[in-house]
């Protein structure tokens, strides 16, 4: 039979602050030996006193008004205790009844996604289980690595929309500068929570799903240790599957946190969930209430940035290029700025060229930008290797903006365009020079054109008697052979214009 699908997310991020979220250990890329980067706070020795890190706090609350959510305050910290050995206190310092963030959302493809909250936590240490199976090691170095956790209402419906929401997520925070996420890096980690139930058993009310009247409601099952956005949408796939054919045979579901597994292509059990009493939350004695002033909020209000949804619709709306490619064009922050860039870039022809051209040149000339731009340039600096392209330093927004005006202008056809863009991807340089040196300007001159059309004429007598006797079709035939005789650099236009011109004599 057919379930009701219930989906909530749960997704971590480690902030790129300079310093971890309670000392004064160094934060991100420590490439020092495993146990070297702590202190006797981080360690969670007797006696020492943690003590907030500012930064983590402003990171929070940029993505808080990102996401249009509230702000509280006075915000607090809890201790959420439970033992574990990646957790030297005993406990962690996170936030329980009085989040940062509360009632923010993401918009999914025009549907508006309700976040419950976002809070403020601090990374646990690293086990290791080395092969042979006996023992397993500890690495402190992550300890106390500023988190935030995002946690969604429960009303994603399906794998695909989790998938997308989680995607949404990390640009925003990429585009924010708040962390990298990289989720094989385990910078950002998605865990869902997925029930089904029986359609008409339940009610979404007050935040919660509730069972009407006798009704029992079906546990949710969380998973975790994903790893990639391909892995949360086949593990909800996965458990979708699994769980309507445990309920079509009749079988209980357990509440319990499962594990994915990549290799196995499927979720496996791992222990029976725990509520939160039993984490036996309690506010944290050691951290004063954390007060935010509106007038401090303004100051973070101001470092906020136009944000992807927005930038893509202003690109259509300001440059007409289609959707699709937008959506690509601003898929980092950086390609996005490059972009634009590139867009005055182009401005700037057009102002020196002609003028009163502005206005109707623009468009055609920003959709052949945007088309070069996501086909060709992504190609050798593909999104998630985007910044590489400043690292070469072999194109940037000016030579690529006039290897675009040759085309334009038809200067050179798109096959020499994409030989010219090679060339400057191996060692850089001015477009119209290597248009010169390689011999692949356009014929614009119908002299040489003619020269060349004359021969393929007298080189194929009976082709000539055929087209002349009707068959017309054979102009795509000529049309080769002048490219061909011509390398490339005939206009096909023009050339078919003057072969028939010509043939028709
Ligand atoms: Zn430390
Ligand atoms: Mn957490």
């Amino acid at each position: 039979m057919s379930y009701d699908i219930i989906i909530g997310l749960e997704i971590h991020t480690e902030l790129q602050t300079k310093t971890k979220m309670f000392c004064r250990c160094q934060n991100g890329n420590f490439k020092g030996a495993v146990n070297t980067n702590v202190c006797p706070i981080c360690l969670g020795h007797p006696g020492t006193l943690p003590s907030l890190n500012h930064e983590a706090v402003d990171m929070a609350l940029l993505l808080g008004l990102a996401l249009n959510g509230q702000i509280n305050s006075p915000s607090k910290f809890d201790r959420k205790n439970y033992f574990y050995p990646d957790l030297p206190k005993g406990y962690q310092i996170s936030q329980y009844d009085l989040p940062i963030v509360y009632k923010a959302s993401l918009e999914v493809d025009k549907e508006k996604i309700d976040i419950t909250r976002i809070h403020l936590e601090e990374d646990t240490g690293k086990l290791t289980h080395p092969a042979s199976g006996d023992h397993t090691l500890i690495d402190f170095n992550r300890a106390g690595t500023p988190l935030i956790e995002m946690v969604t209402e429960p009303v994603i419906k399906d794998a695909k929309t989790a998938k997308k929401f989680c995607q949404k997520f990390r640009q925003i925070v990429r585009y924010l500068n708040i962390s990298q996420a990289n989720m094989e890096k385990g910078e950002m980690r998605c865990e869902a929570n997925i029930s089904l139930q029986v359609p008409g058993t339940w009610v979404y009310e007050d935040g919660q799903i509730k069972a009407t009247s006798e009704n029992q409601l079906n546990p949710k099952v969380e998973v975790k240790n994903i790893n990639s956005f391909r892995s949360l949408e086949k593990a909800i796939d996965f458990e979708i599957a699994r769980q309507t054919n445990a309920l079509d045979n009749h079988e209980v579901i357990k509440g319990e946190t499962r594990g994915w597994s990549d290799s196995q292509n499927k979720t496996f059990s791992q222990r029976t969930k725990e509520s939160s009493a039993d984490y036996r939350y309690f506010p944290e004695p050691d951290l004063p209430a954390l007060n935010i002033s509106p007038e401090y909020l303004e100051t973070i209000r101001q470092k906020l940035i136009e944000l992807p949804d927005d930038k893509c619709a202003r690109f259509i709306r300001e440059y007409k290029i289609n959707g699709a490619l937008a959506e690509i064009i601003v898929a980092e922050k950086n390609t996005a700025g490059w972009f634009e860039e590139l867009v005055s870039e182009l401005n700037a022809w057009v102002l020196a060229t002609d003028e009163n051209a502005f206005s109707h040149i623009s468009p055609q000339l920003y959709s052949l930008a945007a088309n070069w731009f996501t086909t060709e340039l992504l190609k050798y600096y593909p999104n998630e290797n985007f910044v590489q392209i400043k690292k070469d330093g072999h194109i940037n927004p000016n030579n690529f903006a006039k290897l675009l005006t040759l085309i334009y202008e038809n200067k050179i056809n798109s096959s020499a365009g994409q030989t010219i863009l090679l060339e400057m991807t191996k060692a850089g340089g001015a477009p119209d020079e290597i248009m010169e040196k390689l011999g692949l300007k356009q014929l614009d001159d119908n002299k040489e054109l003619e020269e060349i059309i004359k021969k393929i004429i007298s080189k194929n007598p009976k082709q000539v008697e055929e087209y002349r006797g009707g068959k017309e079709t054979l102009i795509q035939f000529f049309v080769g052979q002048v490219m061909a005789e011509s390398r490339g650099r005939a206009n096909p236009q023009i050339s078919a214009e003057l072969l028939k011109k010509i043939l028709n004599k």
